[in-house]
């Protein structure tokens, strides 16, 4: 009805005649997608050599569920019913050839698609992943690769996403992004850059099994590694062989865990430290806690000696070092697992082969690597520098939960608890705050008393913000209840930057005060569109000492892997470049 008044009003425009005819004009653009059937519990695709099968080759189970429906014509016997075919899972997969093929068509983006190149780095500040460690070391190694500007660099992302977030239905579907960083700074990590690559259906996650679904991309991929395919170049009006890398990966901390196969919930969890970690299990709060950020300080620090304000040990450990892809490789040797949710282990594959590799080894590398990641199956892969992104955006998040909710004692939130102390006394260190007979404990020097949490709740409350620069706090902070809820990510980010520190002053004692303060100048330091490696590497000093002085009042427990991860973060920017072209944010929105 629409079109129909559209022509009307409108008689010198072509307006398609139907839904269907503008199909077929927008399929002229290239913009097609293919539909492939997948098994209902992720085992397997029906996708090149078997695509003509009927059932899972993994599972058995059936390619289509059978859906009956009555039909409306009745017959002599009654209503009819009859049984027709539908597919129980569709991946949606957006080929990626014509895609990237298109970011040449036009002279403005083919432009564009050479800038990292092209463009100049006068004063040797990071300001984009091509001044990175990782980018500069990948065209050392493929300096073919490197020799033409136009070929792209992508970074792949990935997420959990609800389409009917509204509907609050339990239903998440996995959009994976690719986000082509040959673009200068201010178009790479833009809504208009981006490509969908597919859409992994729900109703449940893929987790560990996301590699089924990546199959189809892998693919292409290689394809576009060995060979490349034929492009024409709008600029310069010539065909080229244009090539494409996967850089790394960006996804929040249990999405690194699918995408790299690493076990993000055992002891050793830090997929930076490896084996090589300092993960404890702590009795009595149930959770792993991971400190010892003493052997990340120079040999000679004081700090390494102090065995009363730290837990009870002298550290000599020197910093462990980060993994190369060939290592991982190594490690993975054993690994070797069958996807799909229908065998009896839910969220991992069975292991079929565990090579004699002993099971009760929390450590071994067959409990800690879920499978080897299909990346691996890209021949660079192995010499890629920083494979998988820590989310910044999410350890900023997280980090901001442990500090307020501890500070404010919530009930439920709070890292400081009878748990907490009773794991200090099982750790024999500050006896001070053990809990006695009656199971009473006294306040630790950083939790607040109701005067205090008033004044810093109205602090966080009475805050005037520009329009759009954060969510309404004040309706997010409730001095009468002193409490504070339903803050987004962003909202974390932006008290961390430039709030908190102001929040905490004249409440906490200054050991405290100068601790949060210093954390809270590390995030907005590193999160900076422009970074320097010399300030790093002050920076990285600084946070090591910030997080050792933490250590020396925060119980165990409030060392969660998120407090840990802020540890590897100087580095990462110094291999991958700034925060910006790396984290959740643009993905989320
Ligand atoms: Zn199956
Ligand atoms: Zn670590």
């Amino acid at each position: 009805m629409v079109l129909d008044l559209l022509k009307e009003a409108f008689t010198q425009a072509r307006l398609p005649g139907s839904f269907n005819d503008m199909k077929k004009v927008v399929r002229k653009l290239g913009l097609t997608s293919e539909s492939i059937h997948a098994c209902p519990n992720d085992c397997m695709l029906f996708w090149e050599a078997n695509a003509e099968r009927e059932i899972c080759k993994v599972c058995k189970a059936s390619r289509w569920k059978e859906t009956t429906s009555v039909k409306s014509t009745r017959t002599e016997t009654g209503s009819e019913k009859i049984k027709s075919k539908a597919p129980a899972k569709v991946l949606r997969y957006f080929p990626l050839k014509p895609r990237l093929q298109r970011l040449f068509m036009s002279s403005k983006t083919a432009t564009h698609m050479k800038w990292h190149a092209t463009s100049s780095n006068n004063d040797g500040k990071l300001q984009h992943p091509r001044d990175g460690k990782a980018w500069k070391a990948f065209d050392q190694k493929y300096p073919e690769f490197a020799s033409d500007p136009r070929n792209v660099r992508l970074g792949l992302a990935t997420d959990g996403f609800n389409p009917f977030g509204t509907m609050s239905v339990n239903y998440s579907i996995w959009p994976v992004i690719l986000f082509p960083y040959n673009f200068p700074p201010w178009m790479a990590m833009k809504k208009t850059s981006t490509t969908l690559s597919m859409v992994i259906p729900g109703k449940h996650m893929s987790g560990n099994d996301i590699d089924v679904y990546l199959q189809p991309l892998i693919k292409e991929l290689k394809e576009l590694w060995s060979v490349g395919i034929k492009t024409l170049d709008a600029s310069t009006k010539q065909t080229f062989d244009m090539r494409a890398a996967i850089m790394w990966t960006i996804s929040d901390f249990p999405g690194l865990g699918n995408l790299s196969g690493w076990n993000t919930y055992t002891t050793a969890t830090c997929p930076s430290c490896n084996f090589d970690g300092s993960g404890e299990r702590l009795r009595h709060g149930k959770k792993n806690c991971f400190m010892g950020h003493r052997r990340f300080l120079p040999q000679d620090h004081g700090y390494r000696q102090d065995k009363i304000n730290f837990d009870g040990k002298i550290e000599t450990r020197s910093s462990p070092t980060t993994l190369s892809g060939s290592t991982v490789i190594h490690q993975l040797e054993k690994v070797n697992i069958t996807f799909g949710k229908n065998h009896g282990v839910v969220g991992v594959g069975k292991k079929r082969d565990r090579s004699g590799a002993s099971v009760s080894d929390s450590t071994s590398s067959t409990q800690q690597w879920k499978k080897k990641s299909i990346l691996f199956e890209l021949s660079y892969w192995e010499f890629v520098m920083i494979r998988h992104n820590l989310d910044v955006m999410h350890i900023e998040k997280n980090v901001f939960d442990n500090l307020v909710y501890t500070f404010l004692d919530d009930k439920k939130k709070s890292k400081d608890n009878l748990s907490a102390r009773k794991d200090l006394r099982e750790l024999g260190i500050r006896s001070d705050l053990w809990p006695d007979d009656n199971e009473k404990y006294k306040a630790a020097c950083f939790t607040l008393d109701n005067d205090r949490k008033d004044i810093f709740l109205s602090v966080l409350k009475n805050v005037k913000l520009t329009d759009g620069y954060a969510s309404n706090l004040s309706t997010c902070v409730d001095v009468k209840s002193r409490k504070i809820s339903g803050l987004k990510s962003h909202d974390c980010h932006v008290i961390m930057r430039d709030l908190l520190s102001i929040a905490v002053k004249n409440v906490l004692p200054t050991h405290v005060t100068s601790a949060i303060v210093e954390l809270c100048y590390f995030f907005r330091d590193i999160s900076a569109r422009v970074l320097d490696n010399d300030e790093l590497d002050k920076l990285q000093d600084r946070i090591v000492l910030t997080l050792c002085h933490m250590e020396m009042f925060f119980p165990p427990s409030f060392f969660t892997m998120m407090v840990h991860l802020v540890v590897h973060l100087t580095e990462e920017a110094k291999l991958g470049g700034p925060v910006p072209f790396r984290w959740m944010y643009p993905i989320e929105r």
